[in-house]
C-alpha cells in the first residue's frame, strides 16, 4: 500500500464514539480526517428515541442525535468523509489505512478505531436469501417494524434487545411469537415484565429456528422444540433477529489484538491504548459490557486524549 496523503490523526467510524473522538481531536487542532464507514451515525440511526443520552431533556430521535453529533465535529473543522476501510497496516510509525479497496490510501501517524458493532444472524440460508432481498427478515424492528402492520412476526432472542423489538412489535403487529432457546430469558427483568404483560406476545421456550419459509416473502417459520423435538410452523409474515453483536473488527485481524469474540482487547486497563503505537479504541470495537451511546461517547473522548498525549510525547503534535 503506497499512501497518498499523510494525516495526524485518523478516525475509523462514525457513531457517537468515533464523533466524539472527532470533536475532541479537532479541538485540540490534530486536524482529523474521519471515514464514516458503511453506515454513516452507524448503530443508533436504527433505533427511534433516544431518551439516555444526557442533555436531551425530552429525548432525540437516534438519527437527529446523530447529525447533531456530526455537525459538532464539524463546526471544529474535522474532515468528514464517505467512504469506508478496507484494509490496514499498523506495523510501521506511520499507519497505512486503504479505503475501499485501493480507491484512497492514507497514512497517520495516530488512528483511533471506532467501528462499532453490527447484528448477529443465524446463518440460514433462508435468512440471508430473504435478508439481501428485503424479503421480510430484519435485525431492526424499529426501521422495518411498519412494514407489517396488522401482521404477525417472529422475534429471535432472549436479551434486553430481543424484549425491546417484541414490545415495539406488539404494538404494531396483531401477534408476536418470541424464540427463546433456553428455558429461560436473559434478559433483564424488567424487560422481561414489560413482554410477559403484553397479551399479544407469546414466548416460546426452548425453541430454535429450523428454517425461515418463503421464496420471496417471508411466509412462515419452521422452529423445533430442543426438549420435545417438536416441530411446527409459525404463521409469521415477518421475522427479526435480536441474537446480540458482533464488533466490526475484521480489518484489524492480526493488527491490534483482539479476543475470540472479535472484540478489541485494551492493552492498558483505564485507557483506550491497543498494543499497537499510536493506535487507540473507542466505543463498542472493544466494550461489550455497556454498549451505550453515552460510554461510546466517553470512551471516544479518552482515545482523543490518549492519542494526543502520545502524538506529543512523540514530537508529533
Ligand atoms: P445479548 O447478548 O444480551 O442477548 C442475546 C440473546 O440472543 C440471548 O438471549 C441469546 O440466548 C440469544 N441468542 C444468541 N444466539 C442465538 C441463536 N443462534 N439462536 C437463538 N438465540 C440466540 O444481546 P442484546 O443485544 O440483547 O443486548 C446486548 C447488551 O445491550 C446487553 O448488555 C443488554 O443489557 C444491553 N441492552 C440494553 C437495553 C436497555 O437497557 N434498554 C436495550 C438493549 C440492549 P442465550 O441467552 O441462550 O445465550
Amino acid at each position: 500500500m503506497e499512501a497518498k496523503e499523510h494525516v495526524k490523526c485518523l478516525i475509523i467510524g462514525s457513531g457517537p464514539a468515533g464523533y466524539t473522538a472527532a470533536i475532541y481531536a479537532a479541538r485540540a487542532d490534530m486536524k482529523p480526517v474521519l471515514y464514516q464507514g458503511m453506515q454513516p451515525g452507524g448503530q443508533l440511526t436504527e433505533t427511534t428515541d433516544v431518551d439516555n443520552f444526557p442533555g436531551y431533556a425530552e429525548g432525540i430521535n437516534g438519527t437527529a442525535m446523530m447529525v447533531d453529533l456530526e455537525n459538532q465535529a464539524k463546526r471544529f473543522d474535522t474532515d468528514v468523509r464517505t467512504g469506508w476501510v478496507t484494509k490496514v497496516d499498523f506495523s510501521g510509525d506511520k499507519k497505512l489505512v486503504e479505503i475501499e479497496e485501493g480507491k484512497h490510501v492514507l497514512s497517520a501517524d495516530s488512528v483511533i478505531i471506532s467501528t462499532g458493532a453490527s447484528a448477529k444472524w443465524l446463518g440460514l440460508e433462508s435468512e440471508t436469501r430473504l435478508r439481501l432481498n428485503g424479503g421480510g427478515v430484519s435485525a431492526c424492528a424499529v426501521c422495518d417494524g411498519f412494514f407489517y402492520r396488522g401482521q404477525e412476526v417472529a422475534v429471535v432472542g432472549a436479551g434486553d434487545s430481543a424484549c425491546e423489538e417484541a414490545s415495539y412489535l406488539a404494538k404494531l403487529c396483531t401477534k408476536v411469537h418470541m424464540l427463546v432457546r433456553r428455558d429461560e430469558m436473559r434478559a433483564s427483568k424488567a424487560m422481561q415484565h414489560r413482554v410477559k404483560g403484553m397479551d399479544n406476545i407469546e414466548i416460546h421456550y426452548n425453541t430454535e429456528t429450523v428454517d425461515i419459509l418463503g421464496a420471496e416473502q417471508v411466509e412462515g417459520a419452521r422452529v423445533i422444540n430442543n426438549v420435545t423435538t417438536e416441530e411446527s410452523t409459525l404463521d409469521v409474515t415477518g421475522f427479526f433477529l435480536a441474537i446480540g453483536h458482533k464488533p466490526n473488527t475484521d480489518i484489524f485481524s492480526g493488527q491490534v489484538d483482539l479476543d475470540a469474540e472479535g472484540y478489541i482487547i485494551a492493552a492498558k486497563p483505564g485507557s483506550s491504548y491497543t498494543n499497537a503505537e499510536g493506535v487507540f479504541w473507542s466505543g463498542d470495537a472493544c466494550d461489550k459490557t455497556y454498549r451505550q451511546a453515552i460510554t461510546a461517547a466517553g470512551t471516544g473522548c479518552m482515545a482523543a486524549l490518549d492519542a494526543e498525549r502520545w502524538l506529543a510525547e512523540k514530537g508529533l503534535h
